[in-house]
This record gives structure tokens, sequence and C-alpha cells, in this order.
């Protein structure tokens, strides 16, 4: 039933992840809800335009899983029920790290692998079920409309098709917006045009460029794994594979390198690029298996964080999420998540303003991009500390080099233990997953074993047994 304690209409720009979970949590709150859209939401799990990366590798951490969970309980029964295949982590996983293949353990650590496309498209037909939630697809927004004093926003302009072929420029008026319109949002512009400063941007990159391709599984084919994993070892070695079971019987690959060797369409050269990697594992089990989609390219702009929480003027009844805020280089799997997680901190304000004895949206825009900026502080961190193993990397100034530096050769350590000891991988998988924070891999437990690994000397450069 909606309650309408906050407003009578909220409006999501963009359907994507963070626009449908944010959806989700509004309907609590709101008399009416209009998720603007500007594809056409497929009727079956398939890609669509507006996501373009969806055809990649998309792995949904442990985290994400649980407040998509939380969201829409029995959906994870659904993605079983959809093909969705558990991974333990421990066990089921041959994982090459920079120092070895990784200790085999059954670690009760599941994942649940599928494609993209399944999970918006079982969220989708959550929310088409919700009476008071409206879908304006094919729908475009342009721009924001304020009040007349400008201090907030108080609806959309958008551009949507009509049945004959032409588009008609419209006005939907709302108590909120939220701005869930991925990396290409153009609410630093609209901001703009309205007469507020833009928000500072921070770009750091290593230049990434990705391959996702499906491939049947070879019948009769056997191994002691269902899923693999050669990391990149920068900065010798930038280039990095995966192949994790999906749906029907298959395996999505993902194959990642940097300039200048970033991945192409060519097939030789794909397959050239996967048999040159530290094993074969992946070239030995893809080289006879029938691909069922083309390959699949995605030049990734890197990490991009815009810094709405120290805009001066912040306009009131507006909030942007998920990438429009904040997105990562995606081989640390962390975007969906983190949308997620910045949906349940807009849940939680607007929780706390609905208990208030007359509840007000002033001040949610200043409070919530506030919260949004600590949530997104420590997958940054690891994002960036990673990248910056690169040579290719850009955007790292001197002044936040140093620290990241120390954590990225900390976080090398940890992954060295992760070898030979179950227990430390566990508590790495955690903090992989967002279940729990980075701190937990400073336990005295851990810190002990690095300390003596590096007393032993053990940091030796590898050369993996295949
Ligand atoms: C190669 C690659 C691999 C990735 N792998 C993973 C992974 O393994 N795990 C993971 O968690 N994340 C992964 N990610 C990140 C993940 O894809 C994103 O973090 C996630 O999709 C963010 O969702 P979003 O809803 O914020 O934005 P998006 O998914 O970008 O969606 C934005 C939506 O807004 C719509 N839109 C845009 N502008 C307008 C407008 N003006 N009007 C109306 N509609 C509009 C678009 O059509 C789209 O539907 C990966 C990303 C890439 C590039």
């Amino acid at each position: 039933m909606a309650n309408s304690a906050l407003g009578h209409h909220a409006v999501v720009i963009g359907g994507s992840i963070a626009g449908l979970l944010t959806a989700r949590v509004l309907t609590d709150y709101f008399e009416q809800v209009t998720i603007i859209e500007r594809d056409r939401f497929p009727l079956q799990p398939q890609p669509r335009r507006g996501i373009p990366q969806g055809t990649q590798l998309h792995m949904l951490l442990s985290r994400g899983r649980q407040i998509i969970e939380d969201l829409f309980p029995g959906i994870e029964a659904e993605l079983i029920a959809q093909g969705a295949v558990a991974v333990d982590m421990g066990s089921d996983v041959k994982w090459l790290n920079p120092f070895g293949w990784n200790t085999r353990f059954p670690s009760g650590f599941t994942l649940l692998s599928f494609t993209r496309h399944i999970l918006d498209w079982l969220i989708y037909r959550r929310l088409a079920r919700v009476s008071h939630l409206h879908f304006l697809e094919e729908a475009y927004v342009t721009q924001l409309i304020s009040t007349p004093d400008g201090t907030s926003i108080a609806g959309v302009r958008f551009r949507q098709s009509q049945q004959n072929g032409e588009t008609q420029e419209q006005t939907l008026l709302a108590d909120l917006v939220v701005d869930a319109s991925g990396y290409s949002s153009q609410a630093p512009k609209w901001l703009k045009a309205l007469g507020y400063e833009m928000p500072k941007e921070t770009v750091i990159t290593a230049g990434m460029g990705y391959t996702g391709r499906i491939y049947e599984i070879p019948a009769g084919f056997q191994s002691d794994w269902k899923a693999v994993y050669l990391q990149a070892s920068p900065p010798e070695r930038t280039s990095m594979a995966v192949l994790f079971p999906i749906e029907n019987n298959c395996w999505i690959l993902g194959f990642c390198g940097t300039l200048p060797h970033r991945p192409s369409k060519d097939e030789a050269a794909l397959l050239e690029a996967i048999e040159h990697l530290p094993s074969p594992i992946i070239y030995n089990a893809i080289k006879h298996a029938k691909p069922s989609t083309p390959i699949e390219i995605y030049n990734s702009p890197g990490n991009r964080l815009c810094h709405y929480e120290t805009l001066k003027r912040q306009p009131e009844r507006f909030v942007v999420l998920g990438d429009a805020v904040c997105s990562f280089t995606p081989i640390y799997a962390q975007g969906m998540t983190v949308a997620a997680l910045g949906v349940k901190a807009l849940e939680a304000c607007l929780a706390k303003i609905a208990r208030q004895p007359s509840p007000s949206l002033t001040g949610l825009a200043k409070t919530f991009q506030k919260q949004l900026a600590k949530i997104n502080a420590e997958p940054w961190i690891t994002a960036t500390t990673q990248d910056a193993k690169y040579p290719t990397i850009q955007g790292m100034t001197k002044a936040h080099s140093v620290p990241e530096k120390l954590m990225g050769w900390y976080m090398n350590q940890v992954i060295h233990l992760t070898v030979r000891d179950p227990q430390t991988t566990l508590s790495f998988l955690q903090v992989l997953h967002m279940l729990k924070s980075t701190t937990t891999l400073f336990q005295p437990r851990i810190l002990l074993q690095v300390l003596k690994q590096v007393l032993a000397n053990q940091l030796k450069p590898h050369q993996p047994k295949t």
C-alpha cells in the first residue's frame, strides 16, 4: 500500500539497476512513482541499448545480493530457477593470482553466476506489478525544472516517441527527482543550466578494455573447477581473463587488457591473447567450445567520482546515485553492489524523515549525498589502489598515491597469503564481497601472517604451474 508520508509523486531517471532499486524504495513513501527510461524494457531477459556493458560478465557481490533479496524477497530463488549457477568461491574457483593458485577448500561462500540482463528483467517483472509505479519507456529526460525561487528541483522535461513516430517534449512535476541515469548522466549540465555549479569530477583510469563472449560448455567437458580467474599482475602483466558458468549450460568469458593491447573483435587475436596468459586453462576450455554470442567489446572509461556532496548550493528535492555519481573499473565487480548500498542509504534517510512529526524533504539532498560519498569511499580506494599498479594509469595525484600504494602493497601480501591460508582467503572474500570492511584484513591474525611472510622474504616472482 502506498504511503504518502513524503509526497505525492517521485520521478526516477533511468531504469537500470540503480533506478529500479530506487523505485522499489520510493514506492514505500510516495503515492505515485515514475521511472523514465530511454529504452523499452525487454519482455524477456535480453540485452538492451541503454546498458551497453550488460553483455559483459557481471558478478553480483554477496552484499549486493543480500540487499536485492531484502528488497525483493525470493529473487534469489527466481535467479536459480532461471538457471543461475551456484559457485563456491573456495572450492569451485581456480584463481591464479600473481603469487600462485589459490588454496582450494569448501568455503560455504557461494556466488550466484548469471548474465546481467536476467537480474534486471526479474526486478523489472516484480516492479511491473506495483500499481502505483509507472514506467515511461522510450522517454529521454532533457532537463530539470526548478521551483520559481530556484531552491528546489520541481520536475523534469522529457522527450518521448509517439506512436506516429514523432517525438513530443513534455513536463513531469515531482516532489522528488532521483537521477540514476548512469555514467552518461547529464545532471551536471542540467544543474549548470539552472544556475547551479557543476560537481567536481575525479577520473582515474588505466585505460582498460573488455571482451565478453558466451560459449556453450562442450558436452562431456570434465574439470575440477566450475570457474577460472587468471588475475593480472601489473605492472608486468596487464591482461586478465575470467571464465564463469552461467545459465543454459554456458560459460561467459571476460577478457581485459589495457592500451596498447586493448581487446578487439578479432577472433584469432582473442584466442591468441588468452592462450598467452600464464596458464592455458581458459584457452584449453574454450578453444573447441561453440560461441553463442559475437565478441562484445566495452572500452571502460575507468573510475569516475562526481562530488555532489561538495556542492556549495545543493538543489533540494534532487538526489543522484549509482554510476551517475561513482563508477569503477569493472574488474572489481563493485558497481551494482555500490548502487544497491546507495539505495539502502536513501531508504534510511527517507525512513528517518517519515518518522518526524512534520516530515519534510528539505535537507534530504545534502544529507544523502554526504552519506553516499562515505559509502563510495572504500570501494573507490579498493579500485584505484589496484589500478595504480598499471603503467597506463592516469589521474592519480602524488598527494593520494603514497597511502594508496601502501594499501596496494598490503593487499598484495594478503593476496599472497590466499595461496596457502584458507582462513585469510575467507576474510579476503568477505571484504571483496563487501560483507566486511577492509579493516578486517588488519586483524592481528592476518597482520602476524603478513609479518611472517615478509620476514621470510616470500614475496618472490612466482612461475605458476598449470
Ligand atoms: C564492462 C563492465 C563490466 C561490469 N561488470 C560488473 C560486475 O561484474 N559487477 C557489478 O556489480 N558491476 C559491474 N559493472 C558495473 C555495472 O554495470 C554498473 O555499475 C551498473 O549497471 C550501474 O547501474 P546504474 O543503474 O547506475 O547505471 P546504468 O546501468 O548505466 O543505467 C543507466 C540507465 O539510465 C538510462 N538513461 C540514461 N540517460 C537517460 C535519460 N536522459 N533519460 C532516461 N533514461 C536515461 C539508460 O538507458 C540506462 O537504462 C560493469 C561495468 C562494465 C562497464
